[in-house]
């Protein structure tokens, strides 16, 4: 695998390669590398002749420095799990080789970045737009691949890529999890042992959100019941429930055929997301 921190080096390299008319996949991660992000690799190798992966802790869309300054990196190991899987490239560039100076551009997604996580974490999605156009201009793949899990991310990248005419095509993939339902996350290493087991209320309220709606329940008396649900874990605190169009992220009251369930809240001082299609089978 060969490894960049420089952009014009990995430009350069990324040059000569397009030159014999092969296709480059990406997948851009923050590292602390999990099964959930070499699905993304793998899907990328099977559908491009070059897989490129970044590791890139993007300081510009952490809303919360705690947050920033906790965020697990385990680079080495990471390298060994690429390297395992038969990643081509890593791209693992320091904060000051992507941002020259503190002042820079400000993204705004309109509906998309004001609600669910826009709401509760400010600025971020701002952040997330101008690393991923950053990322895509030094990459230019054909293909960008993201996960379902951060499936609010995924619509704002998307956008991104449409209104700024990205020659890239996006990627979804579906949510891995661990064999409990917990969806895996580079933040659950920070989860003590019992946080680890109160977290998984988060699926679990998902599903059981699911079948109330399902069983005809009104969508705010859903939310009251799965908040209560939830906090009854111990270190449990539900931020939202969330139903939405899953084409446009409009928020529903009432089940259509392409709703998707959101949740988000914190297990201690550990935020997590979830999310689950009202047409999935689990
Ligand atoms: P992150 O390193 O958390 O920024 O994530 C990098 C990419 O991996 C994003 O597109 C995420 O949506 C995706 N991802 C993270 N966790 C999972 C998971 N459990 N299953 C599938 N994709 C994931």
């Amino acid at each position: 695998m060969e490894i960049f921190k420089e952009i014009g080096p990995l430009k350069a390299y990324l040059t000569q390669f397009r030159q014999t008319r092969h296709s480059i996949g990406f997948v851009p991660t923050m590292g602390a590398l999990h099964p959930g992000h070499l699905a993304l690799v793998q899907s990328a190798q099977k559908e491009n002749t070059l897989t490129v992966c970044s590791i890139f802790v993007n300081p510009t869309q952490f809303n919360n420095p705690n947050d920033l300054a906790k965020y697990p990196n385990t680079l080495h190991q990471d390298v060994e799990l690429l390297r395992k899987v038969g990643c081509d490239v890593l791209f693992c560039p320091a904060t000051s080789e992507m941002y020259l100076s503190q002042d820079h551009i400000w993204f705004d997604f309109g509906l998309l970045d004001k609600i669910l996580e826009g709401e509760f974490r400010p600025g971020h999605f701002s952040g997330v737009g101008l690393v991923v156009s950053k990322l895509l201009n030094i990459v230019a793949p054909q293909r960008a691949y993201f996960g379902q899990k951060d499936f609010q991310q995924a619509m704002v990248v998307q956008k991104l890529i449409k209104d700024l005419n990205f020659d890239v095509e996006l990627k979804l993939a579906p949510i891995v999890r661990e064999s409990d339902g917990l969806a895996m996350s580079s933040r659950n290493v920070r989860l003590t042992t019992d946080q680890r087991k109160h977290a998984l209320i988060f699926y679990k309220g998902l599903q059981k959100a699911k079948t109330l709606l399902l069983s005809g329940m009104e969508f705010e008396a859903v939310k009251r019941e799965i908040k209560r649900f939830c906090e009854s874990e111990p270190e449990i605190k539900l931020e939202y429930l969330a139903l939405a169009d899953s084409t446009n992220l409009t928020l529903l009251k009432s089940v259509t055929k392409q709703s998707i369930l959101l949740i988000a809240g914190y297990a201690g001082d550990v935020r997590l997301i979830d999310n689950l299609m009202m047409s999935d089978e689990n």
